[in-house]
């Protein structure tokens, strides 16, 4: 039998959940590696080895790839990570390997929802203007939180995993920092103790942050929410399963 090498692109729930099955089921034929781009001081539990630091665009994953002697690749980034995802086909595809993306499913859209969607930050600022939102729980990451800059009639209660390195450009707001996933009570309990008004999100889909959409609609709070950038990565599933059946169907060509 020969020892696989497999690299997750990962900075995601799913991608640390993925190592984890990964190696439970395949650790006497596979090494799992975890690859991050460093956003954060200190990364969540992650198991087996991982790698931290961008590779230097398609050329340097491609070099990665062969020194590294990888095999498989899966690419477990989150939907708006797009560059890494563009970048891991194309070096995959000169590297002659295979891979495959693991990306979320949208979140259900229920009944008495109110789901704005906008293309970015700056068209979500525009809307929660002309929502004459007043508090407004952003979950929408540290980046960009500039384009917020002019909702100073609003308070924002930001929601990061960690300290920026700077104090966020915003008028009135406060800072809250904490890791998902975040269950639908504690979200809704959070919103309503802030008074929220309107919940601003990306599109992330996935289950692990679905709850705040869930809470929003139950307290009648608009969502308003940043569209997934357009991606035309192939060979992608939706679930962690459907990643391990196509690990297994290359691992059975091992004999
Ligand atoms: P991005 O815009 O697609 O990537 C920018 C550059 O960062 C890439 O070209 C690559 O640098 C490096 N990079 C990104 N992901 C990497 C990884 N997993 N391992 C090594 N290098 C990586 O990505 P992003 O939106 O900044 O996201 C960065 C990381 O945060 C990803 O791992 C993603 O899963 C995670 N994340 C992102 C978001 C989000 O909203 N964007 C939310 C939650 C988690 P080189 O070109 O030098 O290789």
């Amino acid at each position: 039998m020969t020892w696989r090498r497999l690299l997750i692109l990962g900075g995601t729930a799913d991608a640390a959940e993925l190592a984890g099955v990964a190696i439970a089921r395949y650790r006497h034929r596979m090494t799992v590696i975890s690859s991050l781009a460093g956003r954060t001081e200190i990364p969540g539990d992650i198991p087996g080895q991982v790698r931290v630091g961008g590779f230097g665009g398609v050329e340097g994953l491609v070099k990665y790839l062969r020194a590294e002697k990888i095999d498989f690749v899966i690419d477990a980034t989150h939907p708006f990570a797009a560059a890494m995802s563009r970048h891991a086909a194309l070096a995959c595809a000169q590297a002659g390997v295979p891979r495959l993306a693991l990306q979320r499913p949208d979140w259900p859209l229920t009944a008495g929802e109110r789901r704005i969607a906008v293309p970015d930050m700056a068209g979500a600022a525009a809307k929660l203007r002309e929502l004459g939102a007043r508090r407004v729980f952003v979950t929408s990451g540290a980046k960009d939180l500039a384009a917020l800059a002019d909702l100073t009639e609003a308070w924002l209660l930001v929601r990061l995993i960690e300290p920026p390195a700077e104090p966020p450009p915003l008028a009135h707001y406060a800072l809250i920092f904490a890791r998902g996933p975040f269950t639908e009570v504690a979200e809704h309990g959070l919103m309503e103790e802030h008074g929220i008004d309107a919940l601003l999100t990306k599109d992330s889909g996935g289950e692990a942050t679905y709850g705040k959409v869930i809470a929003a609609r139950d307290l009648g709070i608009p969502v308003v929410i940043i569209g997934r950038p357009a991606s035309d990565v192939t060979n992608a599933v939706d679930n962690i399963e459907a990643a391990l059946d196509w690990l297994e169907g290359l691992l059975k060509a091992d004999g």
